[in-house]
């Protein structure tokens, strides 16, 4: 080859153009945006023995004096209810309380784990290990830095009362009656033991079945700093893979929990 040809080549190769990386705005703008949050209202569901469920007051209303509208509300709830987060504190001294919580652990890649088929069969169904290897077998093993999302099946009974909670009981008797799927202690220890998960979540009341009396998978996970969402909606809208999920507590200082914004974002 002749030499000015082989240089022609190399300083041909250096000038091409270089793929366009986007930006996460161009990125973002091009996929789909899926609410994965109830809305908060009267019929918001909150544990049994909850005093007060979600409050909305009127401040005011209507027209002004000036004569333009104007609305004013404040709101009070429990922190545990409708779609939200528990933070780490909630069920281990030390731990992160809501605003503590690294935005990072708050958004990144999710896998969803399908269980509906089974947990629409048994409200008392514990996800188990093996749920997780099925999971692993069919999509590769799950990644570090993902966040766990258990699809039950139980988020199309939101919000009755009976069908979600398996009662539809009020006060400290009725958390005797709670029949709803969970996640397995002997899962939520193998989670944390062998796979670095940003945080979990699932489409029923809470991440221990309605007949834990122990809540350990609460212990197990929050004790490692992994932040739950509880009640997510639209679990059945996500695929296995491929979905982004952004999940946004109220920032309550020192806080256990509370109201989440949690969404996910499917590429085109
Ligand atoms: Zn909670």
């Amino acid at each position: 080859m002749k030499k000015s040809l082989f240089f022609l080549l190399i300083l041909s190769s250096c000038i091409q153009p270089r793929k366009e990386v986007p930006t996460p705005a161009q990125l973002l703008a091009s996929g789909t945006w899926i609410d994965l949050t109830y809305a908060f209202s009267d019929s918001t569901l909150y544990w049994p023995n909850n005093k007060i469920g979600f409050h909305l007051d009127t401040l005011f209303n209507g027209t002004t004096p000036g004569g333009f509208h104007y609305s004013s509300f404040q709101f009070c709830a429990p922190e545990h209810g409708g779609t939200h987060l528990d933070a780490p504190v909630h069920f281990a001294e030390g731990r992160w309380t809501c605003d503590r919580i690294p935005l990072e652990r708050l958004q990144g890649e999710a896998v969803v784990i399908d269980v509906s088929e089974k947990a629409l069969k048994d409200r008392d169904y514990l996800v188990n290990r093996e749920d997780f290897e099925n999971w692993e077998a069919k999509h590769g093993k799950i990644s570090d830095s993902v966040i766990v999302l258990l699809r039950t099946g139980y988020g199309q009974f939101y919000p009755d009362r009976l069908k979600y909670f398996g009662t539809d009981q009020k006060g400290e008797q009725a958390v005797a009656e709670l029949h709803f799927p969970g996640l397995d202690p002997d899962a939520a220890a193998w989670l944390v033991q062998n796979r670095k998960i940003k945080a979990i979540g699932l489409d029923t009341p809470s991440i221990d079945y309605g007949q834990s009396k122990d809540f350990k998978s609460h212990r197990i996970l929050l004790g490692e700093n992994i932040p739950v969402f509880e009640n997510v909606a639209n679990a059945d809208r996500l695929p296995a893979t491929g979905c982004y999920v952004l999940a946004l507590p109220m920032k309550i200082e020192g806080g256990s929990g509370g109201p989440l914004r949690i969404v996910g974002w499917l590429g085109k």
